[in-house]
């Protein structure tokens, strides 16, 4: 059996569509399934229609969380609440065709733990969305060497795969690199992210920026290291031109240079506090891993509400 997770937020009708979409896609191919919707505390009546498709459909359930606590959260939320054998996340507003999955479920049969779907093309984001990403996917890749360009968040994960990732204490979770970072057997499929079915994307650039400082931070320590090298290159040049002052200071040079000092420390200023910005998103990382709260609450379940005449199969 495969479960397939999908988180949902102020999807509305939309759930209905992609329930209808994924149960026609996977019973066409004939397999047996589990769907779990996950409500990441929708402000709109999603949940009313995850309720009403769990009660038509004994193979779809439904969790409520009791707020919003991101897609990430949501998303872990669902994996850790499937039963199958292999569990295939994936966007319920139908920008991931579930057309793919029967081609990942084959991928698992003849062997892969984890199966992405790449997307060949780029819908929907705005300019600055896209090249922002490509940046990020670029600059993630190079740093952490878990390579992300092109990822998305539908992926299959086989049964000892999805326990390695759910054995990742960090709170601060990044499914797209996680479930990268873990390894195993591993196949890449293609496919076209399509427009969004309806509603739009909760995405904006401010959360897209603190998704990528997230998966940045808690995947590496290499700006760290980049401020120290940078703090060491201007020693060195603090050292140069100081020796330099020096000399010309014994030749009887006098030493102008206003604008260099105000330059020089406008220089400094900027990297001193990029520095400390960038150690503080570290200690912020530490402190929300100390605190160790759970990453989201469940507030309601609905599961196998079905009664047998009402069957849909
Ligand atoms: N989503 C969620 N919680 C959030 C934001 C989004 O569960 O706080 C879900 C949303 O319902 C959708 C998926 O995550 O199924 C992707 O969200 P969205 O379409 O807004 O992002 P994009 O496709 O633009 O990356
Ligand atoms: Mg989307």
């Amino acid at each position: 059996m495969i479960s397939v997770v999908a988180p949902v937020f102020n999807e509305g009708a939309g759930v209905e569509r992609f329930v209808a979409r994924l149960a026609a896609v996977l019973t066409g191919a004939g397999l047996t399934y589990e769907l779990v919707l996950v409500d990441d505390g929708s402000a709109d009546d999603s949940w009313d229609f995850v309720v009403a498709q769990a009660a038509l459909d004994d193979r779809v359930r439904g969790i409520q969380l009791s707020r919003n606590f991101g897609k990430e959260a949501a998303v872990l939320a669902g994996l850790e609440h499937a039963a199958g054998d292999a569990v295939v996340v994936i966007d319920s507003d139908l920008q991931h065709p579930p057309e793919a999955i029967p081609e990942m479920v084959r991928r698992w049969r003849q062997g892969a733990h984890v199966v992405e779907a790449v997307k060949r093309n780029r819908t929907g984001q705005g300019v600055v969305g896209r090249v922002g990403g490509r940046a990020f996917n670029k600059a993630f890749t190079g740093l952490t060497r878990v390579d992300l360009v092109d990822a998305t968040d539908f992926r299959l994960l086989a049964r000892p795969a999805l326990e390695a990732l759910l054995r990742l204490p960090e709170h601060s979770s990044f499914f797209r690199g996680t479930s990268s970072w873990i390894g195993f057997r591993r196949s890449t499929i293609e496919i076209d992210i399509e427009e969004r079915a309806g509603g739009r994307s909760r995405w904006t650039l401010g959360s897209l920026f603190r998704l990528a400082v997230n998966g940045l931070t808690s995947f590496t320590s290499a700006p760290l290291h980049l401020v120290t090298m940078v703090g060491l290159a201007f020693a060195a040049f603090a050292v140069l031109l100081g020796a330099q002052t020096l000399i010309r200071w014994i030749g009887g040079d006098s030493v102008a240079g206003f604008p260099t000092v105000i330059l020089l420390l406008l220089v400094m200023g900027t990297f001193l506090l990029l520095g400390l910005g960038v150690i503080g998103e570290y200690l912020a990382r530490i402190h929300e891993e100390v605190r160790g709260r759970p990453r989201y609450l469940v507030q309601e379940r609905v599961e196998h509400l079905a009664l047998p005449e009402q069957r849909v199969r």
